[in-house]
């Protein structure tokens, strides 16, 4: 999060109220491995704090958690002092933030020309200290704080994959050195399949569950039984070895030749490490494997680069926390902090009142997030989320991002609660929130929210598909009244489009013709265009199938619409309803009379073809039909494309005759012209 330009005593506030909550963080990762917060969560905070240090130096304490690596293990292990130093790693987010690291170590390093690095996948497990003496394993340790750390021998040792006894033999004839005192590092970690097993069996067994494979790793080998470690089946993969003077350029120059030392010597290295010779090949190492870390069978948040000459790591050093020539360069988060700049209320085109975070910029899931939906006023309570608090975001996949904590911790006191307006942001009506229900919802028909939002969904892909016609466009039109409802886009000209801003001749005429050619759109397209509640395109499509023409639909009944398979209580009520309003029904026959269909190609083909079926034949009535009066049986000759005549003569194909004909069917038995009982006319239709 960027800093805020902030008064010294508000900046004192803050970097307080955030080491509070990252000390606490810290402190039930580190110690507890039970952490409170996502990781990301943890790193954009620790940023925030570095930010405001850098900003207020006068700030900057030395027990800060940006000075501190990891922390003091508060456990009945023996505690071991480091030869070397543990540290951490420096962290990047992007490949711009891999360039600015690689700026900063070739500033250090200037007559430094091309270079290699080694990339290797950042292991979640927890980093392991191994000391080995004469090829035998006498000592493993935990980080700790990078300086003071666990003696965990007993523990490691039950781990298959850290050798007890090197194979120095072949190693020493191979480099013509004597090993006698070396130190390995590397990853202890837990792969999925056990961790997952584990939290199963810790579940049923009414054990708090671990929060990810990091912590069960962290947990596990801080265990006092090692009976328990060595059945949890924890694995090491080694990435570091130290040996006393190892300038000795005999034995290796670089961290890709140890990462194959470490081999020989009998660890297994994590294989998917590689030798880069450029930042654009360390960059398509790390989009990579950010997919096909998916399909590890253990958990990476990122890669780590390296300078790969040991030469020019020692020219680079440390600084207090971090190596100058590695970073770990991260994954992207679905989580992040941020802060709350204001709550607005979105009207949508159901008229629901949405309330909205607008927040301070933040990176999720690769992009920025400025905006989170709070969903409703019981969202809103729940949280009990207010202007200036810091929250989480997130984002998984294709969700809208939400607001899913609020950090009470970091509150300022100035923090402003939300209410839920009582009348419409934008047409000022009276708002109404029915018994039962969460949502808030702005109920006049007119309300401009509204109609930019019907009129947005009505030209929307899956609707109507009018292409053009952006939320900008929609804006303008409804707010300078050239529009009042859908109905309304079809009266648009050209001349009228073009007084409009930003709409050139040739935009506007596109315009036209992309909305005339939405008159060829289907029935259930037009159905779901309308905007009925929870009629989505697939019930729109259900629907459209079981009622072929608009009217069926609209005189159907409740119980007739709950017939069609999918389409359950609420939907057909909601159907149902929006047929009663007058305001539909006018909307409806505006856009029949634009040309817009109504009826499903089947029926109008079934129509045409009843139209069809008597077409070029001319009938003749006479006598009185048994049921049907004599307009109505002339309606039905006609709609079936038939054609009535008033007298006999040799152009007729057909003589409906009823009781009491008269002179008619003696003129058409003269002529030999077919008769027909209103059964058999009826017949002929039904045919
Ligand atoms: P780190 O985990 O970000 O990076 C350093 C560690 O990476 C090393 O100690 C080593 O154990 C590991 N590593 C894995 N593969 C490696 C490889 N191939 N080469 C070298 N090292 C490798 O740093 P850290 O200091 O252990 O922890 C800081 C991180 O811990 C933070 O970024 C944060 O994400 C997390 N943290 C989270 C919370 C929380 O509340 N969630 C609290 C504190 C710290």
């Amino acid at each position: 999060m960027d800093v805020v330009q902030a008064t010294n005593t508000e900046a004192k506030q803050r970097v307080q109220e955030l080491r509070q909550l990252l000390q606490k963080a810290s402190y039930a990762y580190y110690v507890l491995d039970s952490p409170i917060m996502e990781d990301a969560v943890y790193d954009q905070l620790y940023r925030e704090l570095q930010q405001m240090e850098n900003q207020y130096p006068e700030l900057l304490t030395p027990d800060s958690p940006t000075q501190r690596v990891g922390e003091k293990p508060a456990t009945q292990f023996i505690s071991v002092r480091h030869n070397i130093p543990l540290y951490s790693l420096e962290n990047a987010f992007n490949i711009d933030e891999l360039k600015a690291w690689e700026g900063r170590w070739r500033r250090q390093a200037p007559n430094v020309g091309e270079v290699e690095y080694v990339c290797e996948l950042k292991i979640d497990g927890s980093a392991l200290a191994l000391t080995y003496e004469n090829g035998i394993l006498t000592r493993g340790a935990t980080r700790g704080d990078g300086v003071t750390g666990e003696d965990i021998t007993q523990n490691v040792r039950t781990i298959r994959s850290i050798p007890l006894r090197l194979n120095v033999e072949g190693v020493e004839r191979l480099y013509a050195t004597s090993l006698q005192r070396i130190e390995v590092r590397g990853e202890a970690f837990l792969p999925l399949e056990v961790f997952k097993q584990i939290n199963e069996e810790r579940q049923k067994a009414g054990e708090v569950v671990f929060a990810n494979p990091r912590n069960a790793a962290a947990g596990t080998l801080r265990q006092l039984n090692s009976r328990i470690v060595a059945k949890r089946r924890l694995d090491f993969f080694a990435y570091t070895l130290h040996i006393p003077g190892r300038d000795d350029a005999s034995i290796a120059n670089t961290q890709w030749e140890a990462l194959k030392l470490l081999q020989q010597m009998g660890f297994r290295v994590n294989p998917n490490h590689k030798l880069c010779f450029s930042l654009q090949e360390v960059a398509e190492y790390y989009k990579y494997w950010d997919t096909q870390r998916l399909n590890l069978p253990y958990m990476t948040d990122g890669v780590v680069v390296k300078l790969n000459s040991f030469k020019l790591q020692e020219q680079l050093g440390f600084t207090q926390k971090f190596p100058r020539w590695a970073v770990a360069l991260k994954y992207a988060a679905e989580e992040a902090p941020t802060r709350v700049e204001n709550i607005a209320v979105n009207v949508g085109r159901t008229g629901a009142l949405t309330p909205l975070a607008q927040m301070r910029p933040v990176q999720l899931a690769g992009t920025t997030v400025s905006r989170a939906t709070l969903h409703n006023a019981d969202r809103v309570a729940q949280l009990d989320i207010r202007i200036g608090d810091t929250v989480i975001v997130r984002k998984a996949g294709e969700i809208i991002p939400e607001v899913v904590q609020v950090l009470q911790e970091l509150r300022p006191d100035d923090a402003q609660p939300f209410v839920m307006p009582s009348h419409c942001p934008v047409c000022s009506s009276a708002v109404v929130r029915e018994m039962g229900e969460a949502v808030t919802r702005c109920v006049n028909a007119s309300c401009p929210a509204i109609l930019k939002g019907a009129i947005e969904h009505w030209v929307s892909r899956d609707a109507l598909d009018i292409r053009g016609l952006g939320e900008k466009l929609v804006h303008q039109l409804v707010d300078r009244e050239v529009v009042h409802s859908v109905a309304d886009l079809y009266d648009l000209t050209e001349d009228k489009l073009c007084e409009l801003e930003r709409m050139g001749k040739k935009s506007a005429q596109k315009l036209v013709e992309a909305t005339a050619q939405s008159k060829n759109q289907p029935w259930s397209r037009v159905l779901y265009g309308l905007g009925i509640r929870h009629v989505g395109s697939v019930n729109a499509q259900l629907l459209s199938e079981k009622f072929p023409t608009v009217e069926q639909l609209a005189e159907a009944s409740q119980a007739d619409i709950e017939t069609v398979h999918g389409i359950g209580e609420e939907i057909a009520q909601s159907v149902h309803q929006w047929f009663r309003i007058s305001a539909n029904q006018t909307l409806i026959s505006r856009l029949k009379d634009a040309g817009l269909q109504f009826a499903s190609a089947m029926e109008a083909t079934a129509v045409s073809h009843s139209h069809q079926k008597l077409a070029g034949k001319t009938f003749v009535l006479t006598g009185t039909l048994p049921t049907l009066k004599r307009d109505e049986a002339k309606a039905l000759i006609q709609q079936a494309g038939g054609k009535v005549t008033d007298s006999v003569s040799k152009k007729t194909d057909y003589l409906v005759i009823g009781e009491d004909a008269g002179s008619k069917l003696a003129k058409a038995q003269e002529l030999g012209i077919p008769q027909l009982s209103e059964g058999e006319l009826l017949e002929m239709l039904q045919d």
